[in-house]
């Protein structure tokens, strides 16, 4: 036998990432050919023309690096965001730029504070670094902002906000997040995540980014490209914050973070304010049907923020899902998230909606005891 070589200890409290199933992976497990992935918050409107057209104009530069400080890219995102160019460091999907922090800041035993029933990835990173998970209970579907202050501890680096909360829908307010800056101190880090931004609606969501636009030396703004911008293939997202909490992710950074096909997309994407328009207005009726089916259907669902939602199924949530799988369509169970009677639903374009609800009727008529 040859000696177990020991894996980094800080991996056996991770729990693996579960991204949604590829509709290739349907297709030939299933024996489908025509099948709707409503699973990973992706823009069913495909990707937008503009971006396209940019992406073949530059298909002959694959030969060459993509410049590392994502130079021009930066300085377009800090023009349309309304910051410096040094507030911006763009990354390998905001998922990059969550490695990157962890990587940066976390030593063994630092304690990291999210909430329960939040993004996955946070407590991936954070292990790597083996640090300590404190996670806070839900308030409601939502993160309960004041248990998340009240956990911080002289050990505490960072908290993970993440608002919409990913896979709840929720947001937390801006008189929450503002009791909750009066109480955290300044040597802890505070990611607001906001991947769903320009989906949200409410006047009541808080302008995060102010933080970072008045000098806060602790607070960074996550967004991403993948999930409006039609672009989750590219990995393209960024964060937002002082040149000084950026300067460590510059350091660990790899060598090359953002591909230079995803550089040339994300500059066209930003020029393209009509697909999220487009996208917006697709989302928001595909939610209100939704809504209505649901409730139709006798289903509990949290209302959302974003292009997903939340419904409960109750305790055999596995066989709808599984139910739904056969019927070709792959949504996202949620006992990774917690929520084992849930199964989160990306708001597709009309006719998906239409498909995902005869399927989901069909399966919770086959057994009827689930619901
Ligand atoms: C999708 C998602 C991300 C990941 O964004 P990428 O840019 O694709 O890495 C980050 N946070 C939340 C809450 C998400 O839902």
């Amino acid at each position: 036998m040859p000696p177990t070589i020991r894996q980094q200890r800080g991996l056996d409290a991770i729990r693996p990432y579960v991204p949604g199933k590829p509709i290739e992976e349907v297709q030939r497990e299933y024996g489908l050919t025509d099948v709707v992935k409503l699973a990973s918050n992706e823009n069913p409107l495909g990707v937008s023309p503009a971006v396209i057209a940019a992406m073949q104009g530059a298909l002959g530069e694959m030969n060459l690096y993509p410049d590392a400080a994502a130079y021009s890219l930066s300085r377009e995102i800090a023009g349309f965001l309304g910051v410096a160019p040094e507030q911006v460091r763009v990354g390998n999907g905001a998922d990059g730029i969550i490695r990157e922090l962890c990587v940066s800041y976390l030593e063994d035993n630092d304690e990291v504070i999210v909430s329960r029933s939040s993004f996955p990835v946070y407590d991936i990173s954070a292990s790597v670094m083996r640090a300590k998970i404190v996670k806070t209970p839900l308030k409601g579907y939502g993160l309960d902002l004041q248990a998340m202050a009240a956990a911080v501890t002289d050990r505490t680096k960072i908290i993970f906000v993440c608002n919409p909360n990913n896979p709840t829908g929720t947001i937390v307010t801006r008189g929450e997040v503002e009791a909750f800056m009066r109480q955290v101190p300044e040597q802890v880090i505070v990611a607001f995540d906001e991947a769903y931004y320009d989906f949200v609606e409410s006047d009541e969501y808080p302008e995060t980014l102010g933080y970072v636009r008045q000098g806060r030396p602790n607070v960074i703004v996550l967004r991403t490209f993948s999930k409006i911008y039609g672009m989750a293939g590219l990995r393209l997202g960024y964060g937002v914050a002082q040149p000084e909490l950026l300067a460590p992710l510059h350091r660990s950074s790899e060598s090359f973070p953002v591909n230079r096909m995803a550089q040339v997309a994300g500059q066209a994407a930003l020029n393209d304010r009509e697909f999220l328009r487009e996208t917006v207005v697709v989302n928001q009726a595909g939610r209100h049907y939704l809504y209505g089916e649901f409730e139709r259907l006798g289903l509990r669902y949290a209302p959302s923020h974003t292009n997903f939602v939340l419904v409960h199924v109750g305790p055999r949530a596995d066989d709808v899902f599984h139910g739904l799988l056969r019927r070709g369509v792959i949504v996202r169970p949620c006992h990774n998230y917690d929520l084992p009677e849930f199964l989160r639903i990306t708001i597709g374009t009309p006719e998906q909606n239409a498909r995902l609800v005869a399927a989901l009727e069909a399966v919770l008529r086959e057994s009827p005891a689930v619901w």
